[in-house]
């Protein structure tokens, strides 16, 4: 049986950074299943498909292999075998990705894909509806959160870092676009577990929150 800890919360909580950070430390692989809605997102730009073109969505999800790998301990994301991990990042793809992510046919398939990647291995995914929809019997369940400016400035270092040019105010406005979105959608809105363990991060720098995640998990291990 593999052990599984998942990871929620909304955009800029913190989740990829310390999901990445308890994975290696615990010896879990660490699975980001936003990356996979992104490379979606990026697919249906490339090959100009709209949002409502659900036959060519249904093709599209037939064709595409998504992969994530460490190299030299940076996560590398994979659409169809290309390296697509700074673009899957860009303003075009976060445009659409909530809405995307919310297609019903498209969630079926990625939740397929995420449950499948839980059978053998000892797993710590994140994203939105991780404890509540995809593993709903997770050995642990955890929900980050922040406050939306904390969580925009948090990006904005990010993409500074990754040399993606987006003010603070176009961060915080999708932030709080991508949040709506995710919370009232129909379609496994983002929501805590009711058996999740909230944590607050807002003033909690990223060792902490880190300690305190695997604090837990090793408790539940023991
Ligand atoms: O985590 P990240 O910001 O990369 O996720 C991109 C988008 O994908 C989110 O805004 C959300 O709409 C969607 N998502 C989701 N369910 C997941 C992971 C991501 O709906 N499990």
């Amino acid at each position: 049986m593999s052990f599984i800890v998942a990871i929620d919360g909304p955009a800029g909580s913190g989740k990829g950074t310390i999901t990445k950070l308890v994975g290696k430390k615990l010896n879990l692989i660490n699975i980001d299943t936003g990356a996979m809605y992104r490379c979606a997102s990026l697919y249906m730009i490339r090959n100009n498909i709209k949002l409502d073109e659900l036959d060519k969505i249904s093709e599209m999800l037939k064709n595409i292999k998504i992969e994530q790998a460490n190299i030299n301990d940076v996560d590398k994301f994979y659409l169809n075998s290309e390296d697509v991990s700074d673009m899957i990042r860009e303003k075009e793809v976060n445009e659409i990705v909530s809405q995307v992510s919310h297609i019903p046919i498209v969630r079926e398939r990625m939740v397929e894909l995420q449950r499948e990647m839980g059978k053998n291995d000892n797993i710590i995914m994140e994203g939105r509806d991780i404890g509540t929809n995809v593993f709903p019997n997770a050995d642990v369940k955890i929900y980050l959160d922040a406050s939306a400016e904390e969580r925009a400035n948090r990006r904005l270092k990010q993409n500074d870092q990754k040399g993606i040019e987006m003010s603070y105010e176009e961060i915080l406005e999708n932030i709080k676009f991508r949040d709506n979105n995710d919370k009232t959608s129909p379609v496994a809105p983002l929501k805590q577990a009711e058996d999740a363990i909230y944590l607050d991060t807002t003033h909690m720098v990223i060792e902490k929150v880190v300690e305190e995640i695997v604090k837990i998990v090793n408790e539940k291990r023991k």
